[in-house]
């Protein structure tokens, strides 16, 4: 036996050996043993220092887990009340305890066994069920036995649910739990889940790719059944399947960046082709700078908003281009008709000129219009040199024509003179009795036309034989061209004046009734009172008497006349160089 000098060590030891020799932990046995390894005498020992010896061992017994806590406690109670019968039931219970611990190669093969199941757990699972099972069974607390009865529960539950094998652990698995099929909940669970990713998250995304979805449900269908799956398989599966679902996103890839080119092209030569409209440009670059980018919902949600503003006014555009190109066409057809009438004489011309017209009329095509042209210029070059010919001949004949027409107008001047010669008096100019004639008809049938006014003034120069006789005919006649001319300038321009007979004078006054005539009669009057006829610078006063009739619907000239004349019949017989209305 070790000798001890330290009375921690000599009253620690005396505990163990009053355990392990199984003796009622007396005063008397402690003391005994106590001296006994200490090397001492038991006499020496006095009953109250045992005591003290005792409260000391109890007050400096560690307390470092709640065992050895609950030891120290229940022996100072022992001591303090000396009762020691349960000072000694707690030290044998301390003792089983400490007797029950595992050793160390026990824990040894416990870490190990545990690591292995944990290793052969689901590859993938972030945070498995076995590890959360561990982190539980480690936090729970208690004795390390109690944990170590936590921890090989642990590993027999695992042990008996060995759902997924590596090769390598098959046989210890089949070893620990005789061939494994169907597994444990959680490792169903992870089946289930594994075979619905493929279903949902594989096989679901790739409908226009039949090969990698049918391999995906083909798996999940195996990850369902009830047999064991062979891990290596499965990986192998797996394996097979991303490489067609990477193949198959590359093709994906390969006609997405495809439709993103052709829709560039698109974009860029709709852009020049609408060179001249800066807006339909400007959105045209607004689509290519959103496909140049990385590609996201709202950068091709903002190319098809701009793609539709763009086609809308493309529309509009093409409708007014529309309207352009039919105006044009009417206008190169209307033109090309024109020619055609121009040329009436050259049938041929004019026929296909004709036919060219009806063409362009016809034509959807703009472009078409220039070579239409063409044909139409080569049509009429064809025709120019006689067409020049026929204007020659068109010029002459127009020169002859405007010489022709010269001639009838002087024609018809001269015509017009002599007519109105026939009309008029010779030596006063006025009108003569057949002048006289027509004129009153016209206004006989205007004042019956219009409902208007008209009446006649005959005059008659006062005692104009005297003149003759005193001065010569010649003077007399001298002096009627005189009257004559004061007359006409008197008189409205609208009124006619005719000789009626030798030294008579016969005044229409169409839109004038009596007294209105009556009146410019004798202002005449007046006026020939002013302008005296001129003999040998002798200044004569010539006088008449005048009688005034007014026309009623349905006379005669003859009766109008008359009537006139005995109006001026009464001026004669009334003294003369007056005015009498009928
Ligand atoms: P009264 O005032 O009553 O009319 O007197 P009177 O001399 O004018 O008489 P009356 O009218 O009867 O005379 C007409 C004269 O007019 C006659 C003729 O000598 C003259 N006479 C008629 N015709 C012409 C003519 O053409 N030339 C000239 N010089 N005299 C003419
Ligand atoms: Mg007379
Ligand atoms: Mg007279």
């Amino acid at each position: 036996m070790t000798v001890l000098s330290k009375p921690n060590d000599i009253a620690r030891e005396t505990l163990r050996l009053l355990v392990t020799r199984k003796e009622a932990p007396t005063p008397e046995n402690y003391g005994r043993l106590y001296c006994e390894i200490a090397g001492g005498d038991d006499v020496g020992l006095a009953a109250g220092g045992i005591d003290r010896m005792l409260q000391r061992l109890t007050a400096e017994l560690p307390r470092s887990t709640p065992e050895l806590a609950r030891l120290g406690n229940s022996l100072a109670a022992a001591a303090a009340s000396r009762n020691w019968d349960d000072g000694h039931r707690a030290l044998i219970d301390f003792a089983k305890q400490q007797c029950e611990h595992a050793s160390a190669a026990e824990w040894a093969a416990l870490l190990r066994e545990l690591a292995r199941l944990l290793r052969d757990h689901l590859p993938g699972s972030p945070y498995s069920e076995r590890q959360t099972a561990l982190e539980r069974a480690l936090a729970a607390g208690g004795t390390t036995q109690m944990l170590y009865g936590r921890l090989l529960n642990l590993t027999h539950a695992w042990a008996k649910s060995p759902t997924l094998v590596t090769p390598a652990a098959h046989a210890h698995a089949d070893a620990a739990c005789g061939g494994c099929a169907g597994g444990g909940a959680g490792a169903l669970e992870l089946r289930e889940l594994l075979a619905y990713t493929l279903e949902i998250a594989v096989g679901a995304r790739l409908i226009d790719a039949p090969l990698p979805t049918a391999q995906a449900n083909a798996l999940a269908r195996q990850l369902r059944a009830p047999e064991a799956i062979d891990l290596a398989a499965l990986r192998a599966e797996l394996k097979k399947l991303f490489l067609n679902v990477e193949l198959h996103g590359n093709a994906r890839d390969g006609v997405q960046n495809g439709l993103l080119q052709l829709l560039r092209l698109l974009a860029e030569n709709v852009g020049e082709l609408v060179a001249d409209d800066q807006w339909l440009r400007g959105q045209i670059a607004v689509v290519l700078q959103v496909i140049s980018g990385p590609l996201n919902l709202d950068a091709i949600e903002e190319a098809q908003r701009n793609l539709k503003n763009a086609i809308h006014h493309q529309g509009v555009l093409k409708q007014s281009l529309n309207e352009t190109k039919s105006m044009l066409k009417e206008m190169v057809a209307s033109f090309i008709d024109e020619l055609g009438t121009l040329s009436t004489a050259t049938g041929d011309y004019h026929d296909s000129i004709e036919s060219l017209a009806q063409r362009i009329r016809q034509t959807e095509d703009v472009g078409q219009l220039n070579v239409l042209l063409e044909e139409v210029l080569r049509e009429t070059r064809t025709v120019q040199a006689s067409a020049l010919n026929s204007r020659r001949e068109v010029l002459r004949a127009r020169e002859q024509v405007s010489v022709a027409e010269n001639r009838i107008r002087d024609l018809e001047s001269e015509l017009e003179q002599v007519s109105d010669k026939v009309l008029r008096d010779h030596l006063t100019g006025t009108l003569n009795r057949r002048g006289l004639n027509e004129a009153f008809d016209r206004e006989i049938a205007f004042a019956d036309r219009k409902q208007e006014a008209l009446s006649i003034a005959l005059l008659d120069i006062d005692n104009f034989k005297d003149l003759n006789d005193t001065l010569g005919h010649q003077v007399g006649d001298d002096a009627l061209v005189h009257i004559a001319g004061v007359i006409k300038d008197t008189m409205r321009p609208s009124d006619s004046v005719a000789r009626f007979g030798g030294e008579e004078f016969l005044i229409l006054l169409p839109g004038s009734d009596a007294e209105q005539s009556a009146a410019a009669v004798t202002r005449l009057q007046r006026e020939m009172t002013k302008r005296f006829f001129l003999h040998d610078n002798r200044k004569l006063l010539i006088t008449f008497s005048a009688g005034i009739a007014t026309y009623q619907q349905g006379d005669t000239q003859s009766a109008v006349i008359a009537r006139a004349d005995r109006a001026l019949y009464q001026a004669k017989r009334a003294g003369k160089n007056r005015v009498v209305a009928a």
